[in-house]
């Protein structure tokens, strides 16, 4: 490679790439292992990685062997080395091909290296890519604008940006507690509690983890901070016996993601709205996974009104119509699909009350809103907007809803546009999703019986039907598979 990094040189990734495999891998104290230390749930390290390592530097084993010496275990061992996309398709550094359809965990929303996406990111980089919070940008107060449009939130609403979902969900924490300090009776008692649901995923940072309700993923790290109470999923009983004068804010996921693509009844959801209101406590909508167009709505527990409207929002015959919305909800997290595969949170506050909580000082960011993320996801929305997605997602999520249902194997299929969970006959998850991949197919499973679909919105028919096709002969392979493991340690399902 020249070294003139004055200059804009194409392949230039590609050299550096190239250069860092001639680089010793990094002495630890014993002798180096090439197929890594790290314990996997996920798929067994191909035979014969240490040979394929030595005769070709850039073959998946070879970068996996470099993996388990550089990168922190908390993912395992990756499933494989990803190196190129394009639409729902992506490559691995080996060549083999792949259908997405987990979309990134729901963040591709428009699949790989979308050509308008890549260019407006590009441009945007090219022209200025960061700036502190000292000083706002173009790209930051239109994209706050579109955002506000599309939630149809009334005057006073506002917007922060973070850069993740757990950053989004971090605000919104801070935005309950400054909620509960402003409203707290006179002398009564401290108002700030959060009330969470069981089978909560609201992110692993400690508010967030907080609130997320898994006990695996929250006790290594007690004490969590204190103030957040889970109660029982769907059950307005339980919601109407908790939300009182202590309480600062409801959080709830309109359909829970992680714990399986699980809706909230709309029973629930209105009344979590009236119980938060008559209370004096925020609504929080955590749609990080399930915004941007996902259910084939922009909003999954948002209504359908103006500038929120999808072509066909009325159309009762649409799965989403499943599922409830608040009239107006108080706050909404958002970040997954937003970005179109760059990284961006957001936390939208309604109306002028819980937007001026937090005033100058008390929360930020430094990357939050910088200029190259909100310019991807201004393109990201301007693509869903300006084009057929939304009716895509609706068109193959029936599809795939459809499809699953009628497949021997599969119990209940739970689809809202193109989310889909469904369960299996038998705790066979972790193996089906291991032959998916074998098959050419990405796919994941939140739960030891369930598998969860988040494919790109672009997602065509048929490879809607591809995957179909394949399915059965994936499941009896699975079971196969589960059945000659018996006796050897259980494989969990894994989530993220
Ligand atoms: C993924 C997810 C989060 C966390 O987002 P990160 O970007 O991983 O921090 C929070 N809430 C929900 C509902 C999610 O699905």
């Amino acid at each position: 490679m020249t070294d003139d990094v004055s200059k804009p040189q194409p392949d230039a990734l590609v050299q550096l790439l190239a250069a860092s495999s001639a680089l010793e891998p990094v002495q630890t104290t014993g002798p180096v292992q090439t197929t890594g230390p790290v314990q996997t749930t996920g798929p067994v390290q191909p035979e014969g990685a240490s040979t394929n390592a030595a005769a070709n530097p850039t073959a998946g084993n070879a970068w996996l062997g470099r993996y388990s010496h550089s990168l922190m275990g908390v993912f395992g061992t990756p499933q494989r080395v990803l190196v190129r996309g394009n639409g729902a398709l992506v490559w691995d550094a080996d060549g083999k091909e792949y259908l997405d359809l987990l979309g990134g965990i729901a963040v591709n929303a428009l699949g790989h290296a979308h050509p308008f996406v890549t260019s407006v990111v590009a441009s945007q980089l090219a022209t200025l890519g960061h700036v502190s919070n000292f000083f706002t940008s173009p790209t930051q107060i239109a994209l706050a604008e579109r955002l506000l449009a599309l939630c149809a939130a009334p005057k006073g609403s506002k917007v922060f940006f973070a850069n993740s979902g757990a950053e989004a969900n971090e605000a919104a924490f801070k935005l309950a507690r400054a909620h509960g300090k402003k409203h707290s009776p006179e002398g009564g008692p401290a108002r700030n509690t959060i009330i969470a649901l069981e089978g909560a995923f609201h992110g692993r940072t400690m508010g967030a983890l907080a609130m997320t309700a898994k006990q695996a993923y929250r006790e290594p790290f007690e004490p969590m901070p204190p103030g957040v109470l889970h109660i029982a999923f769907n059950d307005i009983a339980a919601l109407q016996s908790a939300v009182d004068e202590t309480v600062a804010a409801v959080i709830l996921e309109p359909i829970q993601g992680e714990a399986g693509v699980r809706p909230l009844s709309a029973e629930y959801l209105q009344a979590a709205r009236d119980i938060t209101r008559r209370a004096g406590a925020l609504l929080i909508l955590d749609e990080v996974q399930t915004g941007i167009g996902r259910t084939g709505e922009w909003f999954a527990g948002i209504p359908k009104t103006g500038a929120n409207a999808g072509p066909n929002a009325s159309d009762a015959s649409d799965s989403r119509a499943a599922i409830g919305s608040v009239d107006v909800p108080d706050a909404v997290t958002l970040a997954k699909g937003l970005g179109g595969g760059f990284p961006i949170g957001a936390l939208v506050t309604f109306g002028a009350g819980p937007s001026e909580l937090l005033s100058a000082g008390q929360h930020g960011t430094t990357f939050g809103g910088n200029p190259v993320a909100t310019a991807a996801a201004l393109a990201t929305l301007h693509v869903i907007e300006s084009t057929d997605v939304l009716e895509n997602v609706r068109r193959v999520g029936a599809v795939l809803r459809q499809g699953l249902a009628a497949t021997k194997g599969v119990m209940e299929v739970r689809a809202f546009g193109l989310l889909i969970g469904f369960d299996l006959d038998h705790p066979i998850a972790a193996e089906v999703v291991r032959m998916a991949l074998d098959a050419g197919f990405i796919i994941n499973s939140p739960g030891p019986s369930t598998i969860r679909l988040a494919p790109p919105l672009i997602l065509t028919e048929a490879q809607a039907n591809q995957f179909l096709a394949a399915l059965p002969g994936i499941l009896a392979q699975a079971a196969q598979a589960a059945q000659a493991a018996q006796g050897a340690t259980s494989t969990k399902g894994e989530s993220s």
